[in-house]
Parts: structure tokens; sequence; C-alpha cells
């Protein structure tokens, strides 16, 4: 996590706050910094809440910055983050983070809000004819499913572990993993919690890719 001291923050207004699920929004503040596609910023309220970090899920060129994320009701931050309204003041880091190296035809693999930095990539123009594989508990929490849809058609793979439909692979990503294959020439990149990269990335090298070939963001 990052102190207050290590980065340089700065005071933005919120342009919008909206609730997309249970316990899930997308924050909006007008960019003010360039960032690489895979960046993540450091965000808070006020100094004294340690500020967390966040993916940027919006692209490189767009006029505003979107923030995906979810309330942890235990948690310090984004309980108060979920109260926040346009023209609040947050304070936001400049970008940072290497999570950002492209590839044509990636595999891109997340869970939940895991997803930003590979809208951000897409809407970049990055990853050209990328496969993305995003599993969820419930399916209100396909974010931006329409856009990716329609960006990647086929490409684009849902996995949910919680609720039975015909439209999408039922169960988690890691199961999706172990009963499809895998090309061992391509890219894989992972964000999610750490347990499911971990485990993802070791049934991609029980599955013969290679470790140089998985690249990973852990939201611990
Ligand atoms: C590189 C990176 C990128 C990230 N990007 C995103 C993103 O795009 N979207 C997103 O939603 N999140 C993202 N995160 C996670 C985010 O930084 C926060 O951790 C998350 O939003 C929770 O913040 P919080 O202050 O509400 O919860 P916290 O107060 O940090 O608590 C989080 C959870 O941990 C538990 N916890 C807290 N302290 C302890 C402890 N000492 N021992 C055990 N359990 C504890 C709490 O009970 C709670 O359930 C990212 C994290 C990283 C590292």
């Amino acid at each position: 996590m990052n102190t207050w001291n290590d980065l340089k923050y700065k005071e933005v207004l919120v342009v919008d706050n909206k609730n997309l699920a249970k316990d899930a929004y997308i924050l909006t503040f007008k960019r003010t910094f360039n960032f690489v596609a895979g960046q993540v910023v450091g965000l808070g309220i006020n100094t004294l809440i340690e500020p967390r970090l966040y993916s940027i899920a919006s692209g490189e060129n767009d006029d505003y910055v979107e923030i995906l994320y979810t309330e942890k009701a235990d948690g310090k931050l984004t309980p108060m983050l979920s109260l926040l309204k346009k023209g609040d003041k947050i304070l936001v880091s400049s970008p940072f983070g290497s999570f950002t190296e492209n590839n044509d035809s990636p595999i891109l693999i997340a869970t939940g809000t895991g997803i930003a930095p590979f809208i951000s990539m897409l809407k970049s123009g990055k990853g050209r004819a990328a496969t993305l594989i995003h599993g969820v508990s419930f399916p209100d929490y396909f974010y931006y499913a329409d856009y990716l849809e329609k960006e990647l058609g086929d490409r684009y793979i849902r996995c949910c572990s919680k609720f039975y439909s015909t439209d999408y692979f039922n169960g988690r990503v890691t199961q999706y993993i172990q009963e499809h294959q895998v090309d061992p020439n391509k890219k894989y990149y992972l964000c999610g919690v750490a347990e499911m990269v971990v485990d993802t990335r070791d049934i991609l090298i029980s599955k013969g890719i290679p470790y140089r070939n998985i690249l990973a963001e852990i939201y611990f």
C-alpha cells in the first residue's frame, strides 16, 4: 500500500459515482494526467485514511478517468467512496505501475473488478484480437458486458460461479481454463485477487505455458 508521502496527490472533483450492481460502482473524474493502460492510481478521500490502489478502467485518450470498485462492508475506504457524489473532492495520485505490456492476441483473465486494466487496454486500442475470460460470482458483475460483447464477440468468455444459466460457462475461471485447451505461444495476463491469480498461474504452468508468458497484477 502507498502512504501519502510516497506519491504526489492532487485534489480532483468527482464527476459521477454510478452504482452498477450491489456494492459495485464506477467513479468518474476528469483526466488531468497521461497514463499507460494497465496502470493504477492511489485514491483517498482525506489524509486520515491511507490511500488505496485502483486500476484505471478508462482509455488512455478518454477525457475522464473511470475507476471500477466494489464496496467492502468492513473496509476502511470503500464504504466512504460509495457515498461520494458529483462535486465532492477526492485525492488522486499520479499514475504508476508496470502491468502495461501489450501483445497481439493476448489471453486476458480476470475476476471481478480485476477486469479494469483490460478494459483500459481495449479502450486504448491495445491487445488486438484479445480473448478475455471474466469470472464473477453473479451475472450482475459482468461489468462492461455490452462493450465487451461488441468489441470481442466470441472472444469474450464469461464464467459465473454462483448463478446457473445457459448464457455463460457455469463455474470458476480456474475450472474453465482447466477444461479448455491453452496455447503455449500466447501471453497470459491475469488480474484479480491473489488466490485466483496463483491458482490460474499454477494451472497454466501445469498445462505447459512457459512462466515467462504469464504476467499478473494482484489486488491484495
Ligand atoms: C495494484 C492494485 C490494484 C487494485 N485495483 C483495484 C480496482 O481497480 N478495483 C477495486 O475494487 N479494488 C482494487 N484494488 C484493491 C483496493 O486497493 C482496496 O484494497 C479495496 O478497495 C479495499 O479497500 P478498503 O479500504 O475498503 O478495505 P480495507 O480496509 O483495505 O480492507 C479490505 C478487506 O481486508 C480485510 N482486512 C483489512 N485489514 C486486514 C488485516 N490486517 N488482516 C486481515 N484482513 C484485513 C477487511 O476486513 C476487508 O474485508 C487494487 C489493489 C491493488 C494492490
